[in-house]
């Protein structure tokens, strides 16, 4: 899995051929849509049009385990079968449980069917999205199949410790959504602005650098071409220890601070 990616959350389905387009042709090889998004079709354009061998992409998307429905065996098979048919792709390098909804109680039954997904091939591997330690617990206690990847709010304002070494133990990869968190003050703080400015590197780039100096996969989105250009071009340069420990520090005291709704709540 490329540890840097295209997020496409919030790009209107006429956006994404464009948007995702940009983005393969600037270098990116790894792209992350959801059911939910609604633009697995133009995702699905792009990676057509960009006439780029299948194999050196990674596509990732995820069932939407929303409200209205309940979610069995034959309901997964069907949202699953319906984002395929969306990409045009007979086969999703990941497939992800969007949420963990606990007070529905239903993803352990729903990873049961992610594992025959995963048998079947169509999903090179399947993994789960913003679960807690004890949802992690409640999948590994009645299946051997350990979720490739958690996908979680994390940012330096949201810098996740105890989950990202709740991952390493259990040999699972931590990949960041909202990883410059979403844009917004993250990017203006001077904890940030000064290392930009020292290595001659937007505060975006800086962000970016933190997360991978850290182990994280990471998933920015932009529909700006130069944005899109800008988020790819990390690897020249590097943070030394006191940088990563002073974007480290913006995680403490008033932090825990979230962008995004909490798994222990959002159904
Ligand atoms: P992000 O942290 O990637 O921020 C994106 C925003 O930051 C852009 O809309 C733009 O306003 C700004 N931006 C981007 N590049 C910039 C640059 N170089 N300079 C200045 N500003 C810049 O936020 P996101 O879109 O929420 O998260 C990324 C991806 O994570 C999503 O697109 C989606 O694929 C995924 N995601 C998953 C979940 C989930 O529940 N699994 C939730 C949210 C997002």
């Amino acid at each position: 899995m490329p540890q840097l990616g295209f997020g496409v959350w919030q790009v209107p389905d006429a956006e994404a051929e464009r948007a995702v387009g940009t983005a393969l042709e600037a270098g990116y090889r790894s792209i992350d849509t959801a059911a939910v998004y609604g633009n697995e079709k133009g995702t699905g354009r792009a990676v057509a049009a960009s006439g780029l061998p299948r194999e050196e992409l990674f596509v990732t998307t995820k069932l939407w385990n929303g409200p209205k429905q309940t979610w069995g065996r034959d309901a997964v098979l069907r949202a699953f079968d319906d984002s395929l048919a969306k990409l045009g792709l007979d086969h999703v390098d990941l497939y992800l449980i969007h949420w963990p909804r606990p007070m529905r109680d239903d993803f352990v039954a729903i990873w049961k069917t992610f594992e025959e997904i995963a048998a079947s091939g169509r999903a090179k591997a399947v993994g789960v999205s913003n679960f807690r330690p004890q949802d992690l617990d409640r999948i590994a206690a009645v299946s051997a199949l350990v979720p490739a990847v958690n996908q979680v709010e994390l940012h330096p304002l949201h810098p996740q410790a105890a989950l990202r070494a709740e991952h390493a133990a259990r040999g699972i990869v931590t990949e960041a959504w909202s990883p410059l968190g979403q844009g917004k003050e993250l990017l203006t703080l001077p904890a940030v602005t000064a290392i930009a400015e020292a290595h001659g590197r937007s505060a975006a780039q800086v962000v970016l650098r933190w997360h991978l100096q850290h182990g994280n996969v990471v998933i920015p989105k932009s529909v700006t071409p130069a944005r899109i250009r800008e988020n790819l071009d990390v690897f020249g340069f590097e943070l030394d220890a006191a940088e990563m420990a002073a974007l480290d520090a913006l995680g403490e005291g008033a932090a825990g601070r979230r962008i995004g709704p909490d798994p222990a709540e959002f159904d």
